[in-house]
């Protein structure tokens, strides 16, 4: 895809920290980061979201987010990892290129879970519980 910035810095039309890349997959700082080391995993390929990856792509990707995560921690001496990934503008996906956030966490480094809030009783759960399970 010819805008798609993350085809653009794979291409290295657009310069980019590159920490990791192979045939298939490139891996680099997000230059925004939310902890210095924050990196951001995408395959070659263009997909546009995790519902358009094909799982064998999917599954590749998966054992590189594991290594990415050991790499980071040990390069930054991070205290914890967060995975992330937004899908769609709802969920937060600004670049439409499929990207897994991979972001090391500082004991002291101020930021929080997301804030949750509990069902308003229990048959709303259940009812939530049934929808997804007959959407598979
Ligand atoms: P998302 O909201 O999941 O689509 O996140 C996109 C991420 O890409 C953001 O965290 C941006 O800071 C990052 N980003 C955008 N452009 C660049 C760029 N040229 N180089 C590195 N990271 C970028
Ligand atoms: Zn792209």
């Amino acid at each position: 895809m010819n805008k798609c910035v993350f085809c653009k810095i794979i291409k290295k039309e657009i310069s980019s920290d590159i920490i990791y890349k192979d045939k298939n997959f490139f891996a680099f700082l997000d230059i925004n980061p939310v902890n210095y080391g924050h990196a951001l995993l995408v395959p070659k390929t263009h997909y546009k979201n995790l519902y358009a990856l094909p799982d064998e792509v999917l599954s590749e990707i998966a054992l590189l987010i594991k290594k990415m995560a050991v790499a980071i921690k040990k390069g930054v001496k991070a205290d914890g990892i967060n995975i992330g990934m937004n899908n769609d503008g709802a969920a937060g996906q600004i670049v439409p290129h499929v990207h897994f956030h991979i972001i090391p966490r500082f004991i002291d480094d101020g930021f929080r879970h997301w804030r949750g809030k509990p069902y308003a009783n229990k048959e709303e759960a259940v009812k939530i519980a049934e929808k997804i399970r007959t959407s598979f």
